[in-house]
Order: C-alpha cells, then sequence, then structure tokens
C-alpha cells in the first residue's frame, strides 16, 4: 500500500458504505474535498459527517498515523485544520494541540480487496506497458478523449528546452536556428548537431546565406568531418575554403567522435543530413522565422523535402565512393521536423508571448500531419490504439514515457477506467 493508492481510494469514494473512526463514532464521506498537489495537506475543504455533527475542512491521508508525527506535522500550522486523517494502519494515536484525539479513519479492510489486486497486478507487471494485458478494449475510447491534452502536456514539456535556449541567446531566430539543427539529428546525432550550430552562430550563417558551398564548408568544417578521410578533389575544396573561413572567424570545430553511425541507415549519416541542413539554410536564406509565416502543413513538409549536393549522389562518407542514390529528404523525415521542431517552437513562441492562436496553431500543425510510424506506435497498434494523426502519435509517446514508464497509473484515465471497471459488480 502506497498513499497514492490510499489518495485514490479517498478521492473516488471506493471506500464501504459502513464507516467508523477509530473512536467507532459513525463517519459518513460528503465530500472528499480537492486534491492539494502542493504543500499541506492533501485534500482541501472535505465535508464529513461524525455522528451527527458535519464537518468542513482539510483530509491528510498516510500509510500509518505514526506519519503524522514523523512528518512534523503537529508543528506546522498548516495542518491545524484537518478534520480527519485517512490511514492505511492506525499504528499511533495521534493528538490534535487541544489535546484532543485526531478523528482517524483507519482504510484497511474498509475498501474491497480486489481493487488492490488488481492494482497490484498493474505494478508487478514487466511487460511493454504494466497494463498491457488489461486493456480489453478499453483504451481507444479513452485516448480520443485524452490525447490533444496528452499532446498539449508533451508540447509544454518540450518548452522547457526551448525557452531555457531564449534565456541563453535572447533571440527567436538563434533558438529556432539550434532547434532546426537537432532536428536534423533525429534523435542519434541530435546533440552533435545542436552543438554544431552553436558553433556557428546565426550572423555568421546569414554572412554567407547566399553561397551554398562556403556553407557547407563552414559546417563540415566545424563538425570535424573533413579530417581524417581520403582525400578528393571535392573535400580538398571543402578543406580549403574552411581553412580560409576559419582564420577570418577564429572558429572551433567539433570533435569528430561526438558524431554517431552505428545502427544508423546510411542515408541518415551526418554527412548527408550536413548537406541538406545547409540546403535548408540556404532555401529560407538564413531567416528560420520564415517558416512561420502563413505556411501549411503541406507547404513546410514540401519545404524540407531538401536534396543533399550532388557529391552525395554518389558517397555515404567522405572519399568514399558508393553507387548511385539521390539523397533527399523523405515525406516522414520532412513530416518529423515539423511535428519535433516547428510545432514545439510555436509552441512554446505561443506561451512565452501569451498568444494563444499561435499555440492553437502548433496543435492544428500536428492534427493535419499523418501519425508517426516508430518502434513506440507500431506496439501502440498492436495493442488496438492506432494513431489517425501526429497529435495523436504525440500523445502515446507521452503516455508510454511519462505515464507508463513510471508506473503513474492511478494518475491516467486508461489506469483508472481499468481499476474502475474491476470494480464494478
Ligand atoms: S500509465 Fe496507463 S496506459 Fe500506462 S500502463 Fe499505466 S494504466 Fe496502462
Amino acid at each position: 500500500m502506497n498513499e497514492q493508492f490510499l489518495q485514490y481510494i479517498w478521492k473516488f469514494r471506493l471506500l464501504n458504505p459502513d464507516l467508523y473512526t477509530a473512536d467507532g463514532e459513525e463517519l459518513a464521506i460528503l465530500h472528499p474535498g480537492i486534491q492539494n498537489t502542493d504543500g499541506g495537506p492533501d485534500f482541501f475543504n472535505a465535508r464529513v459527517r461524525i455522528n451527527q455533527t458535519v464537518w468542513a475542512g482539510n483530509v491528510e491521508l498516510h500509510t500509518r498515523s505514526s506519519d503524522w508525527i514523523r512528518h512534523r506535522h503537529q508543528f506546522d500550522p498548516a495542518y491545524d485544520n484537518v478534520i480527519l486523517h485517512v490511514v492505511y494502519d492506525n499504528d499511533q494515536v495521534i493528538r490534535k494541540k487541544q489535546n484532543m484525539d485526531m478523528a482517524t479513519l483507519e482504510v484497511k479492510n474498509n475498501f474491497p480487496a480486489s481493487i488492490e489486486d488488481r492494482y497490484r497486478e498493474i505494478m508487478q507487471n514487466h511487460l511493454w506497458i504494466p497494463c498491457y494485458n488489461l486493456l480489453d478494449g478499453i483504451a481507444p475510447a479513452v485516448m480520443r478523449l485524452w490525447a490533444p491534452a496528452l499532446a498539449a502536456e508533451r508540447l509544454e514539456a518540450k518548452s522547457g528546452f526551448i525557452l531555457s535556449l531564449l534565456d541563453e541567446y535572447s533571440d527567436w531566430d538563434e533558438v529556432l536556428y539550434i532547434l532546426l539543427a537537432s532536428g536534423f539529428g533525429f534523435r542519434i546525432n541530435a546533440l552533435p548537431f545542436e552543438l554544431l550550430a552553436r558553433s556557428v552562430p546565426l550572423r555568421i550563417v546569414r554572412r554567407n546565406a547566399g553561397n551554398p558551398f562556403r556553407l557547407e564548408a563552414l559546417f563540415y568544417g566545424q563538425s570535424g568531418l573533413l579530417a581524417g578521410y581520403p582525400r578528393d578533389k571535392y573535400l580538398r575544396s571543402l578543406q580549403y575554403e574552411y581553412g580560409h573561413q576559419r582564420a577570418k572567424s577564429g572558429l572551433k570545430p567539433l570533435k569528430p567522435g561526438l558524431w554517431k553511425r552505428l545502427r544508423l541507415h546510411p542515408s541518415n549519416f551526418p554527412d548527408i543530413r550536413i548537406s541538406q541542413f545547409v540546403q535548408c539554410l540556404v532555401k529560407c536564406k538564413a531567416e528560420p522565422g520564415f517558416l512561420l509565416q502563413n505556411q501549411d502543413a503541406l507547404m513546410l513538409e514540401e519545404f524540407f523535402r531538401l536534396r543533399a549536393t550532388d557529391y552525395w549522389n554518389t558517397h555515404y562518407r567522405f572519399g568514399k565512393k558508393a553507387g548511385r542514390s539521390e539523397k533527399k529528404i523523405g515525406p516522414e523525415m520532412a513530416r518529423l521536423l515539423l511535428i519535433n521542431v516547428l510545432a514545439p517552437f510555436l509552441f512554446s513562441y505561443g506561451s512565452a508571448r501569451d498568444i494563444s492562436p499561435m499555440k492553437m496553431r502548433a496543435v492544428e500543425l500536428l492534427e493535419c500531419l499523418e501519425g508517426e510510424n516508430n518502434h513506440e506506435t507500431r506496439i501502440w497498434n498492436s495493442l488496438g490504439i492506432r494513431a489517425g494523426n501526429a497529435l495523436e502519435s504525440q500523445a502515446l509517446i507521452q503516455l508510454k514515457r511519462n505515464y507508463c514508464d513510471h508506473r503513474r497509473c492511478l494518475e491516467c484515465r486508461i489506469g483508472l477506467k481499468i481499476l474502475d471497471k474491476h470494480n464494478r459488480p
């Protein structure tokens, strides 16, 4: 038994109808109160009747009554208005300041054992998600209603990082530029890409936006990838140009060991993604804000269908020849950039400037895009929960990573349904 489960039992009034306090007085719960997630008692403004007297005030819950002493609530005025102490195990009599016994309800043996059994079953499960084999058709209907709130939670969580970048740079364009770079890293190389963009300030990119070759030289040089490969003509010319630019701007390159290729499809190698990122900067004339100007999802998706330069049609890495294939960003990758970069950026911008339509645009953008097809969404699909669009796939990712993986089943609408279903006759 943990306090969270106790709160669930109390909040949803899952206790037996005939209740008595530890002193043997009749107890009726008129209202369990409003749950408090900050400091102070667990529930505010509850109403209970003890014998014939109605009490209104706060309720505190503990696994053991002695926790009251252990948490030193007897010295904290915030607990003076506690009208009922709800405990699983009443192991110690607690006295209020006036030396009166605290009205205490012992929950043990006062609620259906089947609820606790089901809760334990979920908590002890080590499958992909704890309720893996208990979903039983519940989840799709719940998810349809819950998805927008979950997706907004995910956007909110991503805002934290975006706003910390804004604190650092005080410039929305620079923030979007760094985010775009990290988006081109597609998770595995997100951090090296972020560091790469940080190492080439946007003002230098702008200065060279009209010269794609020079921009490539700058980014490849800064990435550290120009060194240590067999030389060919293209590589030599990049090295020459970078040497010149580096001396002019005083740039310091990254270590090439930062980049990861293991288990990546060659078309996702950073060597190719850097070229596509440069094309993105050239296409928007180094003005990332251009992407936010009245463009619909289709136009934005099309914008990101970028081609790496011709050299990469016959290479996956510098100096290593490969069969001919055009290195163009596919529709799925283009959508990922919208989902992981543009939507969170719009949402953060709207939040920071209190522009609700901007936040709505982020949500609408996700609604317009096809849902992600990744390992997580495929398993959800096999469990009968299909993401119809990117808003729903983002919701499923949020659910798995922030609820299921932390066993927050009592805060999860699916979890509550599972327990509720079991509780019904
Ligand atoms: S958090 Fe919800 S969906 Fe995830 S395992 Fe728990 S009950 Fe299931």
